[in-house]
């Protein structure tokens, strides 16, 4: 099978093109039509001579995202994508504008092995890691059908980034290479459901992204029952990862919490997460739980988000309720996936 040719560091490029006896420059032209002008195919490389083309094109292949539905938000403009991968797959992507500009939310796995409860992309299971390049094709994609520069890009689609951790790593320095998209590292979150030891690997790394985790909850006992993930790596553990994290990359860490009406939004909850995230350089967000079909948990109410946030910042941990985007359009990651997955099965 061809190899990913998006997926390939300038250096591995290099040292195939000067392997192959054509000169270095070549590797430059070639890098910058894949990673700066996102080109999807040989053919667009016009100043590269045709028999390095032809080369190339024996061994390495473009894997793109083709875009099979596209759904446009009529509150706030969010795009939904479901993207077509080269195997038949698919995966999503949303694009929200801010302010500061555009941001995507792109997937890093097909599936998912985590089978956190609340969540659609976990229905299915888990089909396979995305490739370096793949991801990036998200990012390319939406660009190109956009018209616009993406700037700020947070791993949070299907998908656990830390169980591919080396493309996710790749996709990264792809990403942020001066010689392709140039996107700052600062503007970039991953997502984890705390796959502890790469914390500790990611937190060595000192690069500068933001780390997101999901919590979720104030104990074991709760969340076990919605994140299997908790039997492995439990809360004491996790907590202690995020301490190193802040500490070793000076980087404040933002927890996820998922309010779910009568799981985890009692006062007693939280005052012990209060009480676990005291002294943690970070920050919570609270999202109230997106619905999904296939499950059937309600949203906290307004009353106790408001008590939850006084009860954070009466102990000095700041937070604040994630406002939604693309409701009308259901945003939330895993869901299109999941409904075009069920349209397959009938
Ligand atoms: N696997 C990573 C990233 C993907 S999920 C992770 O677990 O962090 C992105 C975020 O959406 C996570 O915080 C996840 O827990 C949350 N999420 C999933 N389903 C949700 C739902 N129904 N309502 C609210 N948040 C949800």
């Amino acid at each position: 099978m061809k190899e990913d040719i998006r997926s390939l560091a300038f250096e591995e490029l290099n040292s195939e093109i000067v392997n192959l006896g054509f000169p270095s420059f070549r590797s430059k032209q070639i890098y910058s039509w894949i990673q700066e002008k996102c080109v999807s195919s040989f053919d667009e490389m016009t100043n590269v001579p045709l028999n390095i083309r032809e080369i190339l094109s024996q061994k390495y292949e473009f894997r793109g995202c083709k875009i099979n539905t596209k759904l446009v938000s009529k509150i706030d403009g969010t795009v939904k994508y479901l993207f077509e991968l080269y195997d038949g797959e698919y995966v999503e992507s949303v694009v929200m504008k801010y302010k500061y500009g555009y941001s995507i939310c792109v997937s890093s796995q097909v599936g998912c092995k985590m089978g956190c409860t609340f969540c659609a992309s976990a229905i299915g299971g888990f089909v396979r890691n995305l490739a370096a390049g793949e991801i990036l094709s998200e990012v390319f994609a939406a660009q190109k059908d956009l018209g616009v520069k993406i700037n700020h890009l947070v791993l949070m689609g299907t998908g656990e980034p830390l169980d591919n951790y080396d493309n996710v790593m790749r996709f990264i320095e792809l990403l942020t290479d001066e010689k392709g998209q140039n996107l700052s590292i600062r503007h970039i979150s991953l997502s984890t459901c705390g796959i502890v030891p790469k914390i500790y690997d990611l937190a060595d790394k000192k690069l500068g992204l933001t780390l997101s985790v999901s919590l979720h909850a104030p104990n074991n006992e709760i969340r076990s029952k919605s994140m299997p993930v908790n039997s492995k790596y439990d809360i004491d553990e996790l907590l202690t990862a995020c301490r190193y994290y802040a500490e070793t990359t000076g980087r404040r860490i933002s927890f996820e919490y998922a309010m779910i009406k009568g799981l985890n939004d009692s006062d007693e909850a939280a005052k012990e997460l209060a009480s676990r995230l005291k002294g943690i350089l970070c920050h919570v967000n609270l999202i109230p739980v997106n619905k999904v079909t296939e499950r059937n948990y309600e949203k906290s109410t307004l009353d106790r988000q408001k008590r939850f946030i006084d009860i954070l910042q009466s102990v000095g941990i700041t937070a604040t309720v994630r406002r939604t985007l693309g409701s009308d359009i259901n945003a939330s990651c895993g869901q299109l996936r999941a409904s075009k997955r069920k349209a397959v099965v009938k």
